[in-house]
């Protein structure tokens, strides 16, 4: 799951950063307002993590841009500011989450899963395709009852196909999901990523597959 984190002060941006990722988000960082702007116009973030008191932009600025291009991208502010005009301010502004500094790190990562949830539609945190299952809170991946050894990116690649399920996704797509934006491999990990996902998924006796849409992308069948 992609999100874009915006935050000011580095210590913060780092621990949050390596929190998340070790919960399972691909995680984008930007320490000021305008960079936040450039990121979300290059790429399409499911959630974006926002921090108010910002350099250059204030994030209430970053949240008016974002909902005046109609990003249908789930917000979460985390900010120092504790008043209830300023809850009510960013969630009327399209915010759809706000939790107060300092805050319990489980918390913000079970309300970050939430929104997720909420910008794919899903009402449980499993997922399903044929005889495979996916706890997206435990991050395991059971076939036929059994878990699946998988590693955090074959993990990561197997949610966005189940997410993306009826629809065909391109290798860049995919590559953006598991890897984030800074990443420097070629987007043909992917292919590498996906053959061993397969093997590992045919061995458990998965009832679906993946197709290949030559020039297209993937698909899950
Ligand atoms: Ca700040």
């Amino acid at each position: 799951m992609r999100l874009l984190l915006v935050e000011d002060s580095p210590r913060l941006r780092d621990a949050l950063q390596a929190a998340l990722a070790d919960a399972g988000f691909t995680v984008d960082a930007a320490a000021d307002g305008e960079t936040a702007l450039a990121f979300l116009d290059a790429y399409d973030y499911p959630l974006l993590l926002l921090d108010l008191g910002l350099p250059r932009l204030d994030g209430m600025a970053v949240l008016a841009h974002l909902r005046g291009g109609h990003q249908p991208t789930r917000v979460l502010v985390l900010s120092a500011r504790d008043q209830l005009a300023d809850r009510i301010a960013a969630l009327d502004a399209g915010a759809d989450d706000y939790l107060v500094k300092p805050f319990a790190l489980d918390e913000l990562i079970a309300r970050l899963r939430a929104l997720a949830r909420r910008y794919h539609g899903e009402t449980t945190p499993h997922l399903a395709a044929g005889n495979l299952e996916l706890d997206t809170v435990q991050r395991i991946a059971r076939c036929a009852g059994r878990p699946l050894a998988l590693s955090p990116r074959e993990y990561a690649l197997l949610e966005a196909l189940l997410r993306g399920r009826g629809r065909v996704l391109p290798r860049a797509v995919l590559f953006e999901q598991v890897y984030g934006a800074d990443a420097r491999a070629s987007d043909k990990v992917i292919e590498v990523l996906l053959s061993g996902l397969r093997g590992k998924l045919a061995a458990a006796g998965w009832d679906g597959r993946i197709e290949n849409r030559r020039g297209f992308g993937y698909a899950l069948a």
